[in-house]
């Protein structure tokens, strides 16, 4: 492999900058060096740092990997060290002063805690504002998967002029590049570095140089992820391999995934190993492996962040899962919107426990659905990975409890148990599959709704969740009280414990659920605590899911726009009183998750 520097290092203008910084020991005693903040951001101070340290607590995941084959545990270090890999690219499509960052945080000290609990050198202060805790430039709404300080505004302007190039530019898996010859002229070196990477995107190289050629090259240019992090998937995609060769004598169907999925990671192109991933018979072993969400692109919405989830099959909880899932297309014929489609009745779904996450996936999410892509899901399906050591770890639930309790009336504090929880995240990820999943006159959600997609579809599956409790309950497969349950945990998902921002697409649709609940008398205000109505809580949902599901069926980002403005109010005497006491309960806090797996990863 080349010795190049890291996509995010590269660039010599910041690093002139940070040299200075570069000789101070990094327990960094950054306030007074620190560049200003983004205009009304009230800057980093050694007390927010003081305060998050002191809330965060570890949590530890150990699952047992006993009944893994000798092969299956070679497979497991290849993809921890790939996982490893992942974790230094989502770092570095997050901000481009991570790697410098990384390689300058002092082990042990409080900022490499915040470095490692944040993902990068940003942190969330107490004011809910996302500000650098180490000397490195603001964080951008398009991260560093846009060109430097591009403006909304200005591509739109660009692409509102060649519409044929916004398919290419807004890509899920390319990097838009601002044209300069100093910047093609190192993506021309690095596609001469890599001459694989010339075969499996032929057009890539004339491409480049047609621009090259232009006396003032200008405007914008997309380069395949496969391109810019060359160094590190070419990496990657060998261990992947060696994990397939590893496995594939115990596991020929995760092999086979493996090998497809290594492949991908080059040519950008995720179907090959989509298709095995959903539809393969696994043994102990899953991972999901790329990059997939989009969360982290706040600009457009539509960049996915690389992440890799290392997991253990429950076999026994999973096939004991897969049985009580009856048909679910009564579900989506019941769904309030006259476009019902013809869904799956085998949705794959299993129960793993996590052995290790990294980049976009790592945290205490409790479940997954992939792929996103809208042509992979409607020929495979999608994967649902319900993370069973998280969402029963003791310590998480025991605080998910104290925040429900300190935000409700007393004696409806113990109607949530972590049964209901359970099955109403199971039915979210279910909700995923039924439902809008084109715009009427054909367009891909994502495209069609830009920055509120994410929103809608996450507001979609909580709302489907709810939506099936009662049938659910006529049906047998709710008792009386995990009907009780699941509804307490549509409660407990809409607490806040502050004011969400805008580019928090799960709050501020947990907010706006929250709102028209008030407003449909689902939840009132009794002496500074919420009592749950039940009976008003079938009509509300039903309502919101039908305006969820017009919003996505019409793609009109503007209305969908309009719709998150009217239902994100905040009130101080309402919202700010159940934040505060929700924030004040016991075990609050960060959660920094390690993984015994993982040796000597965790002290970052
Ligand atoms: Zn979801």
């Amino acid at each position: 492999m080349l010795s190049r520097p890291s996509a995010g290092a590269r660039r010599p203008a910041p690093f002139a900058a940070f040299a200075a910084f570069a000789a101070l020991t990094l327990a960094l005693t950054c306030a007074a060096a620190r560049p200003a903040g983004l205009a009304g951001q009230r800057p980093w101070t050694a007390e927010d740092t003081r305060a998050v340290v002191a809330s965060t607590t570890t949590l530890t995941l150990a699952p047992d990997l006993s009944r893994l084959g000798p092969g299956e545990r070679v497979a497991v270090r290849k993809l921890l060290e790939a996982g490893a890999l992942f974790q230094g690219l989502y770092e570095d499509q997050r901000h481009p002063d991570a790697a410098w960052a990384r390689a300058h945080l002092a082990e042990g000290s409080d900022e490499a805690l915040l470095y490692r609990l944040y993902g990068g050198p940003i942190g969330t202060n107490a004011s809910n504002e996302r500000v650098a805790f180490l000397p490195v430039r603001p964080e951008v709404p398009g991260k560093n998967v846009y060109p430097p300080g591009v403006e909304r505004a200005e591509l739109d302007a660009w692409l509102a002029a060649r519409p044929e190039e916004r398919d290419a530019l807004l890509d899920v898996r390319r990097v838009v590049r601002r044209a300069s010859a100093s910047e093609l002229d190192f993506d021309l070196a690095m596609l001469g570095a890599h001459p694989g990477l010339a075969l499996l995107h032929p057009s890539l190289e004339g491409e480049l140089r047609a621009l090259r050629a232009q006396p003032a090259p200008e405007g914008f240019y997309p380069i395949p992820y496969a391109l810019a992090y060359a160094d590190q998937l070419e990496r990657i995609r060998t261990l992947l391999l060696e994990a397939a060769d590893a496995v594939a004598a115990e596991d020929a169907d995760f092999a086979s995934y493996l090998r497809l999925r290594a492949n991908d990671l080059v040519t950008s192109n995720y179907e090959g190993g989509d298709a095995a991933w959903v539809a393969g018979s696994f043994g102990n072993l899953n991972a999901q492996i790329g990059s997939y969400e989009t969360y982290d692109d706040a600009l457009y919405g539509v960049k996915a962040f690389y992440s890799l989830s290392l997991l253990a099959r429950d076999r026994a909880r999973s096939d004991e899962l897969a049985a009580a899932l009856t048909d679910i297309q009564q579900i989506e014929n019941s769904l309030p919107y006259d476009r019902t489609k013809r869904v799956r009745s085998q949705i794959p779904v299993g129960v793993y426990n996590v052995i290790a996450d990294f980049g976009q996936a790592r945290g205490t999410n409790t479940a997954t659905i992939l792929p996103n892509d809208a042509d992979h899901a409607r020929k495979y399906g999608r994967t649902i990975l319900l993370r069973y050591n998280i969402m029963t770890e003791p310590t998480l639930f025991a605080s998910a409890h104290n925040r429900f309790c300190a935000a409700v009336v007393e004696e409806q504090c113990d109607a949530l148990t972590m049964g209901g929880n359970f099955e109403r995240t199971l039915w979210h990820e279910i909700g995923h599959y039924l439902g809008v999943d084109r715009t009427v006159d054909g367009r891909a959600l994502d495209d069609a709704l830009g920055s509120v997609s994410n929103l809608y579809e996450e507001m979609k599956a909580d709302l489907v969740s709810l939506f099936a409790a009662p049938a659910l309950h006529a049906s047998g497969y709710y008792t009386d009280a995990e009907l009780r349950a699941v509804y307490a945990g549509g409660i407990l998902r809409v607490l806040q414990l502050g004011e969400p921002r805008r580019d928090q697409p799960y709050q501020t649709m947990q907010l706006m659920q929250w709102n028209w609940y008030l407003d449909r008398g689902v939840v009132s205000l009794e002496d500074g605590r919420l009592r749950i109505h039940e009976e008003a809580y079938h009509d509300a949902v039903t309502s919101l899911l039908r305006e969820v599901l017009a919003i996505q069926s019409a793609g009109d980002e503007a209305r969908g726009a309009a719709f998150v403005e009217r239902w994100t109010t905040w009130l101080p005497d309402v919202h700010g009183v159940i934040a505060r006491a929700a924030a004040s309960a016991p075990g609050g806090g960060y959660r920094l998750v390690r993984y015994a797996a993982v040796d000597g990863e965790g002290a970052r």
